[in-house]
Order: structure tokens, then sequence, then C-alpha cells
């Protein structure tokens, strides 16, 4: 059985005091709630990580390098981001393929390094609105989970969660129909029976992501194949973003 997640992409917003005033409110409304992750930015962390001890929000990154240290200057070790007590990282965003170029290979690359340090990457993955209008939504993902996952060991998928986010529905207000995002999760959640193996893919948290808001979570979480949300506009209001976890209860 799989519970619900529902997982907040701060992106590049929220200096400390905020990030901290943001937590504060989410503890006293839903800081109860299992399945609930923010993902700051790299410079608020440590202090979210404070402001979170004691609740049941997880905390999580929104990209790591893959290798554990060395000359990569302005980039981050998973290392580094266990030691501020992060449990998720966000892989693959379609910001970060489109604006600093990280491919399927790269993703790999880290996803690996995420399980070697029992982090659990939360794996973006989905088509742009040209690629959609064009019939190749499923190729694009298809091609997406296999570069991005197959190869690497099963066993590691025990502690994988991925994310559909059509780029087209990423800060438009435009989201996929509940019927699209259901077939395109159950879609994802078929390559992972393919490339890994059955039971394994029953167990992998598939997420929607895209335009998700308070009045519209509840429909998509109802669907079969999708196993919460990736929240990014709508996960800096704590009203909003405490709305949706409590949809997904
Ligand atoms: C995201 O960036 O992961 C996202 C889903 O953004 P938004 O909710 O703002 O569309």
């Amino acid at each position: 059985m799989r519970g619900k997640l529902v997982a907040g992409n701060w992106k590049m917003n929220l200096n400390v005091p905020e990030a901290v005033t943001l937590l504060r409110e989410l503890r006293e409304s839903i800081g109860e709630l299992d399945g609930v992750v923010v993902c700051p930015p790299f410079t608020a962390l440590a202090e979210a990580g404070r402001a979170l001890l004691g609740s049941r929000i997880a905390l999580g990154a929104q990209n790591m390098h893959w290798e554990d240290r060395g000359a990569f200057t302005g980039e981050v070790a998973p290392g580094m981001l266990t030691d501020l007590g992060c449990r998720y990282v966000i892989l693959g965003h379609s910001e970060r393929r489109q604006f600093f170029g990280e491919t399927d290979a790269a993703v790999k690359k880290k996803v690996a390094a995420a399980w070697k340090h029992g982090l659990i990457p939360i794996v973006c993955v989905g088509e742009s609105l040209a690629e959609r209008e064009a019939g190749r939504t499923r190729d694009v993902v298809r091609g997406q989970v296999a570069a991005g996952l197959f190869g690497l060991e099963a066993q590691g998928a025990q502690n994988l969660v991925v994310a559909y986010e059509p780029v087209w529905a990423i800060g438009t207000g435009r989201t996929a129909t509940e019927a699209d995002a259901q077939e395109v999760c159950a879609f994802i959640r078929s390559l992972l029976a393919d490339g890994f193996d059955r039971a394994l893919a029953e167990r992998v948290p598939i997420l929607y992501g895209g335009s998700v808001k308070a009045a519209n979570a509840a429909g998509i979480m109802a669907q079969d194949d999708i196993d919460g949300v990736l929240v990014g506009g709508a996960s800096l209001s704590a009203v909003e973003f405490a709305a949706i976890a409590r949809a997904a209860g």
C-alpha cells in the first residue's frame, strides 16, 4: 500500500527568516501529518532542518552533485545534504534540464549517489508543450525514465519517487487533466515494472506536478496511479500548501 506524498519545491525563493516563518506556520497547521516534504534552497536548509526538529515534515534539497567531494565549484555533495538532515532530493527538474543542461546521464549518476547516501531521489520527468502536441509524450517520458534510471540496481528503487511534471504545466496555471495525468503516471509505473520489476513498481510513489493548488489537489491525488503531488508556487503559501497536504489525507 503506497502512502501519499506531498512535496514542496520552493525553487530560488525565500531567505532564511522567510523560510523559518513559513516552516513555523506549516508546523502549526500540518506538523503532525506524515508524507510531507519541503525543499528549500540550499542557503536555508540548515535553519530549516532546525525549524523542523520534532515535526514529521521531512526536509529535501532541490539538486546535488553525484560526487562525494572534490573540485566542483558551486556544487553540493550528497553527504552535505544528509549532514543537514535532508531525506529527499529533487533530481532532473525540468528547470535544471532546461536552464542548466542537466542530462539524463547526469540524473542517473545523481540517483545512484542519492541511494548510496541514503537519500530518496524525487526524479522529475515530463514532456514540453511541443512534444505533447506532436504526440510524443510517451516517447519522451520513456526516454527519460530509461536513461535516468534503468541499469541502476533494482534494490535501490525501493527508495525512489518519480514525479511526472509536464513542462507546459509548470508555473503556468495550466494543469494536466486528471485523466491525462493518471494515464502518464500509469505508463511510468508500467515502465518501472519492465525496467525493474512489477512488485517494486507497485511500491514506487509516482507524483504529479504542474500548477497544483488546493483547489485541484484532491482530484489529482484521487487517481489510481498518482500517489501525491510536487508543488512549486503554491508551496510558498502556508495556507495553500497545508490545504494540499490535508487533501492527501
Ligand atoms: C515544480 O516546479 O515542480 C512545479 C510543479 O511548479 P508549479 O507548482 O509552480 O507549477
